[in-house]
This record gives structure tokens, sequence and C-alpha cells, in this order.
């Protein structure tokens, strides 16, 4: 896919909410009683353009070319250059319809440096009687050599005045659908140019500065082109107009998260205090001293937890680097502060996994955990239920079910949430509501943590709504994973290994692929696999898991494999995240080839966790796609997250990576986060300046790239 390709692509399905005339900014066209504003847009066409995202009249200002065509010079027939579009104009010699090989209208032009011959398969029979010979006519397209000379096949042709002058600006080709013609299309966005308030939103000073031009330069400049200017470098988005533009967009993106983080921070919240008594026993029971790394991590959060502003951090740390502890003892601030916790992860091996931990860790010092997830007994749920409304526990561990309407605490003052990209932006306002009791606007902390590493340019954009806390520094003692890349054909080897890690004391993974299309199907492989390693390894104690277990099953197996009682875990991708058993040393991956980079990093994390040497074998399958190639060789060649997930982002771009978290933020469309990172880091500044100096120009700006977007971002 060339970039602009993926600009239509990325266009063409962004979810905007429809025109909403009232709350349309400042910065909108004028005559709202024309569609878009702007004169021109008819209804049907209106239709059409919303399709292409295009709901305000300042959109239209921001369909900027997918490319240009060239019709500012004419060349002569002879001397024209090949393989690309050129303007060529010559008298018709003669123009026939011939019906062999296949119907077309043929017509032959004349310029005194050559003749050149017009195919058209598809033509109006008035056509023929436009081209009558002796008609000036320009033509533009691609000059092909065929069998009888130079040709153009299904030009773009116009007859012409003698001496009439060509176009003055490369004429701009747009993204658009089905049924709105490039000619419509420019006619509106000529209009818009004309009708749309096209001022600067930023002080001179700011885009003298960064070297960039004034707004309305830019825009006019994109939308036409002097002749001459570098195709190249409008292609490559890197002319100093698209540089502009997309430092807009990027400076719009940045002042809306910052706006939202100040007004977070403004919000109140429990003031904790940390009174270390807690802390301090649950750090002398542990059997290792916390990391550096950790022990950072922690002031940070502690310190925000003393403030009376709702604490909005993510904590980040690879796989195994220990983020689980930090969460407890956050947990445990709260809990000495009289408050309650709530524990949530994704799925609910997870949360059992943490409750387990949480339950070990905490009871002995008088703490109660409770447990709560979907797959409960009822009356258990209730009991459940109970002892957070009445405070009789202090902590809840659980996956989603946390969120659900019955579910009040008495005093919830933090919520701490495993995998925070696995949730939506509306999941974790829900459980921020639940902080919230009447007349009082008081909100819990939230500590977010993910094992999904975010490479500094999304975390510098789309996260930059948060603090973030780092853990870059594993445990002492871990061997790091050795992967190997296996072909499928060499099935019988690895079977040899996993029956030497498992008799030698060891226990073993081995996931079955992922299956999108049908979860049934999944289930299938997964019982084969299961069978087939039971007929393999006689002497071998096996387990199950997968997603269609009952909660009481998955946990059951779960444990025994945790106690040992199981060497070889058969499961689905379940077990993907966070699951920890420091005794297991052998992950083998089927299918691997199937499989995202950050799954793959997630399932290799799963071993290695003690201090053991551990292996990852990926088995594939030939042939592999080019994709499917490169994303085995990402994963063999780094082992750090913070590079996988970078090779991530490169290969998936912003839109996927965020998963949940994008379905509540406004795309980049512009600016691309690996090829623009000084416009980034720019915008980031400026957004800064602009909020403290200069807050009407920060509000039109937002509005100008926003509209109504803007509110979507209040979580
Ligand atoms: P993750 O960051 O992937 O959630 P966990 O919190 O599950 O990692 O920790 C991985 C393993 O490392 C756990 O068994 C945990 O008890 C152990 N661990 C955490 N911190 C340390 C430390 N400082 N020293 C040794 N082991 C640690
Ligand atoms: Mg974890």
């Amino acid at each position: 896919m060339t970039k602009a390709d993926s600009a239509t692509a990325r266009r063409g399905s962004a979810k905007r909410k429809p025109l909403a005339r009232s709350s349309t900014p400042s910065t909108t066209c004028a005559a709202p009683e024309v569609p878009y504003g702007v004169p021109g847009v008819t209804k049907a066409s209106a239709d059409k353009l919303m399709r292409l995202g295009i709901t305000r009249g300042f959109d239209l200002v921001l369909h900027l070319p997918l490319r240009y065509d060239d019709e500012t010079r004419i060349y002569p027939i002879s001397d024209a250059p090949s393989a690309q579009d050129v303007l060529v104009q010559g008298r018709v010699v003669e123009a026939d319809v011939k019906y062999r090989p296949r119907r077309q209208l043929v017509c032959h032009i004349e310029d005194g440096s050559g003749v050149l011959t017009l195919r058209f398969f598809n033509f109006y029979p008035s056509q023929v009687k436009q081209l009558a010979p002796g008609t000036l006519v320009r033509a533009f397209g691609e000059i092909r050599q065929g069998f009888f000379g130079p040709e153009m096949v299904h030009p773009r042709c116009k007859s012409a005045a003698e001496g009439s002058a060509v176009a003055k600006a490369l004429t701009p080709v747009y993204p658009t659908t089905a049924g709105l013609g490039q000619d419509a299309l420019r006619r509106v966005v000529t209009h818009a140019l004309a009708h749309c308030d096209l001022a600067d939103t930023l002080p001179e000073s700011i885009t003298a500065g960064l070297g960039l031009p004034r707004f309305r330069a830019a825009i006019v400049f994109l939308h036409n082109p002097p002749p001459g200017v570098s195709q190249e470098d409008l292609r490559e988005r890197v002319h100093p107009a698209w540089r502009r533009v997309k430092f807009d967009e990027l400076l719009a993106q940045q002042l809306s998260m910052r706006v939202h983080y100040r007004r977070r921070k403004a919000a109140d919240a429990p003031a904790l205090r940390p009174k270390r008594k807690l802390t301090r026993r649950l750090l002398e029971l542990l059997p290792f001293a916390l990391t550096a790394a950790q022990l950072k991590a922690l002031s940070e959060v502690e310190r925000d937890l003393r403030q009376p502003h709702p604490m909005q951090r993510l904590l980040q740390g690879d796989v195994g680097s220990g983020k689980t502890i930090v969460a407890a003892l956050a947990a445990l601030q709260a809990v000495e502060n009289g408050g309650q916790v709530a524990i949530m992860a994704p799925t609910e091996i997870l949360a059992e996994q943490h409750y387990r931990k949480f339950s070990a860790w905490l009871t002995e010092l008088g703490i109660t955990v409770t447990w709560l997830a979907g797959g409960l007994r009822k009356a258990d749920k209730q009991h459940a239920v109970a002892a957070m409304a009445s405070g009789a526990t202090q902590i809840g561990v659980g996956t989603h079910a946390l969120f659900q309407e019955e579910v009040k605490f008495q005093k919830l003052v933090l919520a701490i949430i495993d995998e925070q990209h696995r949730f939506g932006v509306h999941q974790r306002l829900a459980l921020r509501l639940k902080g919230t009791r009447a007349n009082t606007v008081v909100q819990p902390h939230q500590l977010m943590m993910s094992a999904t590493p975010i490479p500094r340019t999304l975390a510098m954009s789309y996260y930059a709504d948060l603090d973030v806390s780092v853990i870059d520094e594993l445990p002492p003692g871990r061997t790091p994973v050795a992967t190997r890349l296996v072909s499928d054909a060499r099935r019988q080897e690895v079977i040899h290994r996993v029956r030497d890690a498992c008799m030698s004391g060891s226990q073993a993974y081995w996931v079955c692929p992922l299956i999108e299309e049908s979860e049934t199907l999944q289930l299938k492989t997964a019982l084969e696999t299961y069978e087939s390693a039971r007929a393999a390894f006689p002497e071998l104690k096996i387990g199950l898991v997968h997603g269609r277990l009952k909660a009481e099953e998955k946990a059951a197996v779960m444990a025994a494999f945790q106690r040992g009682d199981i060497h070889l875990l058969v499961a689905t991708t379940v077990i993907e995240v966070g699951v920890d058993v420091p005794n297991a040393t052998l992950m083998i991956i089927e299918h691997a080839e199937r499989m995202g980079l950050s799954q793959l990093h997630q399932l290799r994390g799963r071993v290695g966790r003690g201090a053991s040497a551990s292996t990852c074998i990926l088995l594939f399958q030939n042939p592999l796609t080019p994709t499917a190639r490169e994303r085995l060789k990402i994963i063999y060649e780094h082992h750090d997250g913070f590079e996988v997930a970078r090779h991530d982002l490169r290969l998936r771009g912003p839109g996927e990576m965020l998963g949940a978290r994008q379905s509540g933020l406004p795309m980049l469309r512009f600016a691309d986060l690996n090829a623009d990172l000084d416009l980034l880091e720019a915008a980031r500044v400026v957004a800064e300046q602009l909020l403290r100096d200069d807050p009407d120009a920060a509000q039109a700006h937002l509005a100008r790239w926003l509209g109504g977007k803007h509110e979507l971002l209040k979580v």
C-alpha cells in the first residue's frame, strides 16, 4: 500500500459524527443554510461527502489531494516523457469507430512534431462528432509505444482554442468515493477555500520559528501547487506546506490531550498520605528486594497518590519486569488511608492470578481480598458485591464484572487496571464513576499497567494525557529466553525437546494456533493438540486450558500447573497475558506466523521468569507471506519489548496498535509518527506554550481541527 492509498483507506473508514450545525465553531464556513456552509454543495453530493468523512465545511479545506496531474505545460508529441501523464495538443487528422479487435473510437492527432493515436473503449456517439478532422484538441494521459506508433488510451480530452492558456497550477486529484467525480469534488473544494476562514490560528513568531509557512499559504499551495514544484516532495509529504498541515494536526492532538490532562488534574480525589507501616511489612515478607526501576516507579505512584487530584498513571514495563508488586504496594497505601481498591484484569485467568498473588501477599497483613468475576455462582457473587458495598473488603479483584451496574464500593480510592490496552475508554470511565458518591465529585486514582510497551512516539502522542512510569529493568538473575524458529516439518525434534525439558523437572507450554475466523475451530485444534500430546507423551501429566472452559475449571488447571502437578500445558492464546509460572522454561507456539508481534512477545514472556535458561520455539508453516516472515525475523532478533513495539508500530500503524483506546481518540490523518518525530516534539512544546500564554489561540486551533470531536477525549 502506498502512503496515498492508506490515506484514502484511513479517511474512508474514519468514523465521524454526523454534521452538527448547532455546535460548529467559528472556524466553519458562513451561510449555514447551505450544506457545509459551502455554496455548490448539493444535498446529493453532501451524502457522498459524508462517506468521505467530510462533515463540515472545514473538512473540505482539509481534504487534501492524493496526487496531482500536471497540465501546466504542453509537450511535443515526439518529445514527451514516458511513464507519466503528459498534456499534448494537436489537430485531429481523422476519427473513426473501429470494430476490430474490439469496438473503439480511434482518433489520430498531429502537432507538427508527430502523430499520436488516441483510443477510447467507452465513448458517446457525440464524441465522434466533437473530434471532427481539423479540430484542435488537448489530450492528457500517458503515451505508450503501440504497434502503429505512440498512443494514448482513454486520455482526458478537450477541444481547445488556438493559443488558449494552460492550467496555472497542478490539478489536484482527491480521494473520492463512487459517484463523486473529481470535477465535482474540485468545485466544492474550491468553494470551500473561498468561503472558509483560513486565517492562521498561530502567531507568526511560532510558525516562522519552526520554518513553516502560514496556514493559508500552505493550504492553498497543497490544493493547487504552482508548476515546477517537486511532485516527489508532495508525494512524500516532506514539502513545507505538508509539514505545516502535519504540525497543526499534531498540535491539535497535543492541545486536546493536555487540556484533558489539566482538567483531570483540577478534579478532586482523596489525598492518600503514605503511612508506610503496611508497605514496610510487605517488603519484609517478600523473598526479593525491589529493583531500582521498581522503586522509582513506586515513588512516582506514591507522590501522585498523595495529591488531592486523581492520578492517571500508566505503569509500563516489559513482561516479567515486576509490575504487580508495585501495584500491590500502591494498593497498600490506599488501604492504609482507609480506602478500597479495585483491581481489574482483562481475562479471568489473569484476574484469578492477581487474586491469588494479592491474597498471598496481603492477607498476612490482615487485609481482606475479594474475588469477583462473571463466572461466580450467584450466592458467591452476591456475597462479594455486599462485601464491597459495606466496606468489609478492602480489595476487590476481578474482570470487567467489576464494572457492572450492581457493583458499588463503599469508598473506592484507587482503581488498578492491568493490561490497560485491552480495555476501552468507556469501561475505564465506568470504573472511575464507581468512586463518585452522591453529591461529591471525588474520583478514584487510576493506575494502569501495560506489558505491551508503548513506543516513545505513541507515548508522546496518543498517551500524552497520562503520566507514564517505566520499569526499564528486569529483576536480577533472569537469563534471556532463547528464541528458535522451527519449520513445521521438524516437529519431531520439538517433541523430543518437550519430553526432555519435562523429564528434567521443568514445565512447558504448548500454545495452539490462533484461528481468528472461528472459535469452534480453534477449540477443535486445541482438543486435537491435547490428544496428540497425550499420545506422544504417555509419561507426562498434561493439562488443557482454553476460552470455553468454565472459570473454575480454568482456575483448577492453572493452579495445578502452578503447583507443578502438570508438566505440559496445552493452551489457546488465553494464556497470552500475565500468567506467571517461574518453573516453566519451554514455550512452543504453533503457527507462529499467524500471530501478531505483541502477542508473540507476550507469549514468549511467559517463560524466562525463573533462574534457569528458557527457550521459546516458534513453529511455522511454509510458505510464509512477506509480512509473516518479517514479523518472525523481528521477534527472533529482538528481546526488548520496546524494540518489538517500535517495529509493531511501523508494521501496523498506530490505529491497530492502540486497540481499544483508539475508539475514543481522533486519529492522525496526515502526520506519520515514524517520519514526523521532529514535528511531534515541536508540537509538544508549542502546545504548552499556547495553553500558558495564548489560550484563545489554543481554543481556536482545537475548534478548527477537532470541532466536536474534542469532547470525545473527556475520559
Ligand atoms: P509483569 O510486569 O509482567 O506483570 P510480574 O509482576 O508478574 O511481571 O512479575 C514477574 C515475576 O517476577 C513474579 O514472579 C514476581 O514475583 C517476580 N518479581 C517481581 N519483582 C521482583 C524482584 N525485584 N526481584 C525478583 N523477582 C521479582
Ligand atoms: Mg503482569
